[in-house]
């Protein structure tokens, strides 16, 4: 372990002030232990030493013109991770929280997540610390629009291919296109992914991080007897993820019972009016508050972590990251829930985590459990490359034969490196062991 030790301790030297970068890296290293046992030859190789340094880390100026006619800069981030398998792949994130240590963690899992997707592509994150909240159509234009005038020359369909993530959904991508397009002169539609689908998107993209999340989340939970039908659920975030992990788990029989914003929860013991949701969210941009004031039978709760003491059967948090700690996830068991499936990224604390483990609940970490909406983007890369769309059926079942093979794949390396219920240990293995072994052949790169 003390290699290990070393290689993390070198991490939180070198990136200081970075704590979720550093808890990413802990937390997947950690589990790395049964593996270097068996593979000595990364060591000479310097796998882990290299696999967490970025193999380029890129900031820049995103100046642009407000409604009001004031200049405003932003900070813009690309970090690409690492191509050992694929070009960079990775959403691109504006919250006023992002800073450099945010993509790094992000850029970070995702190289894991895409691996274990099978699919050719590495790993890559991106963001600005611009908050879309509030903005005018027009300064979110602008916005993109600046973003993207640098980003252009540094991504490409062989090179970095950026999608959504928070605060960026089909309009930003459709911005972020729009200029990409303009700069070069040239129909790249396989440059990002997430489009719309009158110009290269594809079906079930947009349904896919949260459909996905619900397939293996059906596995997992299958494998030891349980069902969806019938079981009560809490959704955190109503976002992208939320949205559509909600709607999947209505189509399968499960009763959805609270979901919440940044700012509170409602809770619906009838069950969460989806169509609501989609309304105050995707159409009108409104707070989740306002759902108490069409269906009153619902209570609506300040504060978001408030939300995981409404009980449940099963937990999905699909907001952002450490948002549940060690008591929620307290409260989560002693309230009889038996499983809970990551939709966002890192959004248990490790302390939340040693809680689930050590209660025996059904847990799939997210870089698992998330990776149905980076599978769909591969999904949309090829059929660009194709010049062809496919049918929803067609795509929707290769994305749930895709997350089922990532439960087999993860529950397979757990048992095979000792710890069969360990889904975030089979994750970290089954997801490094591809592009170590990608890293070896290559050589000192
Ligand atoms: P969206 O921007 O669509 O939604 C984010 C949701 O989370 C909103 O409801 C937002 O509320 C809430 N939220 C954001 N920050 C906080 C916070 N600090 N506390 C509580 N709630 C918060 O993002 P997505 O749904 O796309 O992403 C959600 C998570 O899923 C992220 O961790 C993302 O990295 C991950 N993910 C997303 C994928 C995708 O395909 N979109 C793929 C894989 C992972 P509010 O509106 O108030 O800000």
């Amino acid at each position: 372990m003390s290699y290990i030790k070393d290689v993390i301790n070198q991490v939180i030297e070198r990136n200081p002030g970075e704590p979720e970068f550093h808890q990413a890296v802990t937390e997947v290293l950690e589990s790395l232990q049964v593996v270097i046992d068996r593979h000595p030859e990364y060591i000479k190789a310097g796998i882990l030493e290299r696999i967490v340094e970025p193999e380029r880390q890129i900031i820049f100026r995103v100046p642009w013109v407000d409604d009001q006619g004031r200049v405003r800069v932003n900070r813009g981030f690309r970090v690409q991770f690492n191509s050992a398998i694929g070009p960079y792949k990775g959403g691109i994130r504006f919250h006023p929280s992002v800073y450099l240590g945010i993509i790094k963690f992000l850029g970070f899992e995702q190289v894991f997540k895409n691996s274990l997707t099978g699919m050719p592509i590495g790993g890559g994150k991106g963001g600005s610390d611009f908050d879309p909240k509030g903005k005018s159509n027009d300064e979110v234009m602008r916005f993109c629009q600046s973003f993207m005038t640098e980003l252009y020359r540094h991504i490409g369909a062989d090179i970095d291919v950026p999608a959504g993530d928070i605060g960026v959904g089909a309009r930003e991508i459709g911005y972020m296109f729009g200029q990409y397009k303009r700069i070069r002169n040239s129909f790249e539609s396989g440059v990002l992914t997430g489009k719309g689908l009158v110009y290269g998107g594809s079906l079930v993209r947009k349904e896919a991080t949260g459909y996905g999340l619900v397939y293996i989340t059906d596995q997992m939970i299958k494998v030891k007897g349980k069902s969806l039908d019938g079981a009560r659920v809490v959704v955190s975030g109503s976002g992208n993820v939320a949205i559509y992990c909600a709607e999947k788990v209505f189509a399968m029989g499960g009763k959805v019972v609270a979901m919440s914003d940044s700012n509170g929860y409602i809770y619906d013991p009838d069950g969460i009016k989806l169509d609501t949701i989609k309304q105050l969210k995707e159409v009108e941009r409104k707070r989740i508050k306002e759902y108490k004031e069409i269906h009153s039978k619902a209570e609506y709760h300040e504060g978001a972590v408030g939300i995981w003491e409404v009980p449940c059967d099963i937990a999905f948090p699909c907001a952002t990251q450490n948002e549940l700690d060690a008591k929620a996830a307290k409260t989560l068991v002693a309230n009889g829930c038996f499983a809970v499936a990551e939709g966002a990224n890192m959004p248990s604390t490790p302390e939340a985590i040693d809680v689930f483990l050590s209660n025996n609940i059904l847990f799939a970490p997210g870089k698992a459990a998330n990776a149905g909406g980076v599978a769909a983007s591969a999904l949309e890369m090829m059929q660009n490359s194709m010049r062809y769309s496919w049918s929803f059926e067609e795509v929707d079942s290769r994305l749930k034969s895709t997350m089922i093979n990532i439960y087999k794949n993860i529950s397979a390396a757990a048992r095979e490196y000792g710890h069969e219920n360990n889904l975030i240990l089979g994750a970290n293995v089954a997801g490094f062991i591809k592009v170590a072994e990608a890293m070896m052949v290559q050589g000192i790169v």
